[in-house]
């Protein structure tokens, strides 16, 4: 049985769905593990979906390759948007381990190590 993927036109022409998200607003790490969760579900059940109907066709000793092809495709889109997840997990997670720059009480931002504010040139108290 041959089984080749089908040229995908969009593939060539469009930006990295990763790089095009991260651009984006970054949605609440909650949110994002929700859909991963989700994803990651019907991830499981379409494999086996798709075992199944490939013993079913072995039985019948009938292969459709189209509705395989089809199957894969939806696979591979599953996994793509799931590569996107992880990458703006692992955005929001290095984010959260930023800490708040230091601020004068004039709001202004300290530079690390000075002594003095750069706008109001109050004293840097010692933390
Ligand atoms: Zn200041």
């Amino acid at each position: 049985m041959r089984m080749r993927r089908a040229p995908q036109p969009e593939e060539a022409t469009a930006a990295p769905p990763a790089a095009r998200a991260v651009r984006r607003a970054l949605p609440p790490a909650g949110q994002l593990r929700r859909e991963r969760r989700v994803l990651l579900q019907v991830r499981e059940r379409r494999l086996r979906d798709l075992g199944g109907l490939m013993v079913e066709m072995y039985r019948r000793d009938q292969f459709r390759q189209d509705l395989l092809v089809d199957r894969c495709v939806e696979l591979a889109k599953i996994d793509e948007r799931l590569g996107e997840l992880e990458t703006l997990l692992s955005v929001s997670a290095s984010r959260g381990r930023v800490r708040e720059a230091a601020r004068c009480e004039c709001g202004a931002p300290l530079f690390w190590g000075s002594k003095f504010c750069a706008q109001c040139g109050r004293a840097v108290a010692p933390t």
